[in-house]
């Protein structure tokens, strides 16, 4: 279609994928990683993916990054906000700088690059694509740095959509457990623990991030997709579930 994506950590997992899909659209791609060796290999197979090397929580790299998008896009269509790292919790002892650090990742740098990208999304009647997670809305212990960037960047998608409506629209996927590993096989209970009945691959995430491309009547919302994990209802003793209280 010969627009202008940029997206961040687009040299492994999920952000690959859309990057993939994107190309394979007819789009022209920019990402950037912190991985430099799977960034250059991977934007070698293919003449309309760029890729800038940095790290998404320095805001100078931000700027930077989309100086160069611009100048091998020519123009920006979509920013998909696609970088994040876990990181432990308060039961973890996590100091202030590290919740900070995933928050910089997570949250900041996707308000930052919104900044960046503005008015060439205004001009071009863009999209904004954010990637929270499942975790946004129930969590494990241990995890208030990751699920707080996710709760955020929630926030922030309906927040950007308001301001910046109706020339950008602005959504959020939250995916579930997606297989971004080597592995091909899961056990029975990992696959059955799912409504869907499988662990999800990038592809049931890059094909959401590609239909929100093409909606002009969904802004704000953040769309699940989980395979119905967040669904299901769990009481110790019923349907064979068992809370281990040790
Ligand atoms: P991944 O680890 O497979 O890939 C992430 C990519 O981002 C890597 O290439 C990495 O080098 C890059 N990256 C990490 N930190 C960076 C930084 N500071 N600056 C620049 N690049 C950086 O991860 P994934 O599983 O594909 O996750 C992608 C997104 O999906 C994340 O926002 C993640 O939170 C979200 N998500 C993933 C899952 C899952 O099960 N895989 C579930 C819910 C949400």
């Amino acid at each position: 279609m010969n627009r202008g994506i940029v997206v961040t950590g687009g040299a492994h997992g999920i952000g690959k994928q859309i990057c993939l899909d994107f190309t394979q659209a007819g789009d022209q791609v920019c990402f950037l990683d912190i991985d430099e060796k799977r960034s250059a290999e991977f934007a070698e197979e293919n003449p309309n993916l760029f890729y800038f090397c940095g790290d998404a929580a320095e805001p100078l790299t931000l700027k930077r990054f989309i100086e160069f998008s611009l100048e091998k896009l020519f123009r920006i269509d979509v920013l998909v906000n696609n970088a994040c790292r876990g990181n432990k919790g308060i039961l973890s002892g996590l100091t202030y700088e590290e919740f900070d650090h995933t928050l910089s990742i997570g949250l900041k740098a996707p308000f930052e690059l919104s900044r960046l990208c503005k008015d060439e999304l205004i001009k071009n009647h863009g999209r904004i694509i954010n990637i929270a997670s499942s975790r946004a809305f129930q969590s494990e212990p241990d995890t208030e740095a990751y699920a707080s960037a996710k709760g955020g960047i929630v926030a922030l998608t309906h927040a950007l959509a308001v301001s910046l409506g109706p020339d950008v629209l602005v959504n959020c996927i939250a995916p579930g457990w997606i297989n971004v590993t080597e592995q091909q096989e899961f056990s029975q209970e990992d696959r059955f623990a799912i409504p869907a009945g499988k662990v999800g691959t990038p592809k049931d995430i890059s094909n959401m991030v590609l239909f929100l491309c093409e909606q002009d009547f969904i802004t704000g919302e953040t769309i699940t997709v989980d395979g119905g994990m967040n669904k299901r209802m769990i009481y110790h003793g019923d349907w064979n579930w068992h809370y281990n209280a040790d």
